[in-house]
């Protein structure tokens, strides 16, 4: 066991230091965590070259990572679910547990949740962390650390498609074939989904959504108006989808994600792109097209970690790039530029 913390620290923009800080020790409903697996997320990067993300801003010293499994260590007194040796997948956010939203299940919109790696609360991209016990999912034998990892971004698709209400034929567009794309693809395939068309600008990003399951793709061309592509995509499909997940951000994306849902069908709004966009509104009005926003999620660990467990969703198929703690710097710089194909960097603790 190391008896070191190494710890990826983000001290302002650009500015990324790996630090020993001293082992947390677990409180009573908590359980210490040897970190092993990290992925890193656009929103890791993104805290590092802006610094900020919408109102959330770092304005002291913040540890990254929030996309994370690891093998519990210590055990806090109260807790019973978990022993020392269990491996574990790590959800990041952990809610007040008393406001409305918490009671009624909504708990990703509590306005107090702890989240980590979203300032002021610091991340697990440690050799060692604590958690609530029972934000804790202990993996199977069979399922692996790294996947354990995955199902934070799993999570998002199993969310999202929920928001979207896919089910058995459900025919689905998705914007934006990057890693949150591309979990979309793997839960909108197990819910039920018939046909799954993805978009993207970059053609590497389609040849992966290709070979993950994806029926059509459609790569996006500097120009390409979205009516344009909406013809494109009806004629592909011989219809307009049901439902479109947009994972890009992207307001030409959004503006597109309206016009190519069949009239009556639904867009969830995945991606988080500028705060304000110009969109087809009354399109989207007189055609009773639902607009539904999607932030994390709430009680999805258990559907994501069963889907891997049954072999359903591959998550491991997203994973291009692995480098240790030590290497966090070269890591960031991989998943920023996107170098060699980057799609999912994994950094082993
Ligand atoms: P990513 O940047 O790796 O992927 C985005 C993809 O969209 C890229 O492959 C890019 O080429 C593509 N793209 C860009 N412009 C496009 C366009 N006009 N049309 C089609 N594709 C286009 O990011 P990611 O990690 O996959 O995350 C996707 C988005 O989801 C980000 O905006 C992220 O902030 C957001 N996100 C939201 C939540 C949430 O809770 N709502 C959670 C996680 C991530
Ligand atoms: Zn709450």
């Amino acid at each position: 066991m190391p008896d070191d913390n190494l710890s990826a620290i983000l001290y302002k923009t650009g500015d990324l230091r790996l630090e020993n800080r001293p082992i947390p020790e677990p409180q009573d409903d908590q359980v210490q965590i040897r970190m092993a697996a990290v992925g890193i997320c656009g929103s890791d990067v993104h805290y590092l070259v802006k610094g900020s993300i919408g109102d959330f801003v770092v304005k002291a010293p913040m540890i990254l990572g929030h996309e994370a499994a690891g093998v519990v260590s210590k055990v806090g007194k109260n807790v019973t679910n978990l022993k020392v040796g269990d491996r574990v997948a790590i959800e990041p956010g952990v809610p007040c547990r008393y406001c409305d939203f918490c009671k009624t299940g909504r708990y990703n919109l509590c306005k107090t949740i702890f989240f980590c790696a979203t300032p002021p609360d610091d991340g697990n991209l440690s050799r060692y962390y604590c958690h609530a016990a029972d934000f804790c999912f202990k993996l199977p034998d069979h399922v692996s650390l790294e996947e354990g990892a995955l199902l934070e971004p799993l999570s998002v698709g199993v969310q999202a498609c929920r928001r979207a209400g896919v089910t058995l034929g459900s025919t689905v567009l998705i914007c934006g074939a990057g890693p949150i794309g591309l979990v979309n693809l793997f839960v909108a395939k197990s819910m039920g989904a018939a046909v799954v068309i993805m978009t993207d600008i970059a053609e590497n990003r389609l040849t992966k959504a290709k070979e993950l399951g994806a029926n059509f793709t459609v790569q996006i061309q500097p120009g390409q108006t979205a009516e344009d592509t909406a013809k494109v995509i009806e004629e592909t499909l011989g219809q307009s989808p049901d439902i479109t997940i947009e994972c890009s951000g992207a307001e030409s994306s959004i503006k597109l994600a309206i016009l190519a849902t069949r009239s009556g069908g639904v867009v969830t709004l995945v991606g988080l792109g500028p705060p304000e966009v110009k969109v087809p509104i009354v399109n989207a009005a007189t055609r009773e097209v639902d607009i539904r926003g999607v932030f994390r999620y709430a009680n999805c660990y258990d559907a994501a970690l069963a889907l891997v467990a049954s072999g359903k969703a591959d998550v491991k198929k997203l994973i291009t790039h692995n480098y240790k703690l030590e290497e966090t710097l070269e890591a960031f710089e991989t998943s920023r530029t996107g170098a060699g194909g980057a799609i999912k960097v994994m950094i082993h603790c």
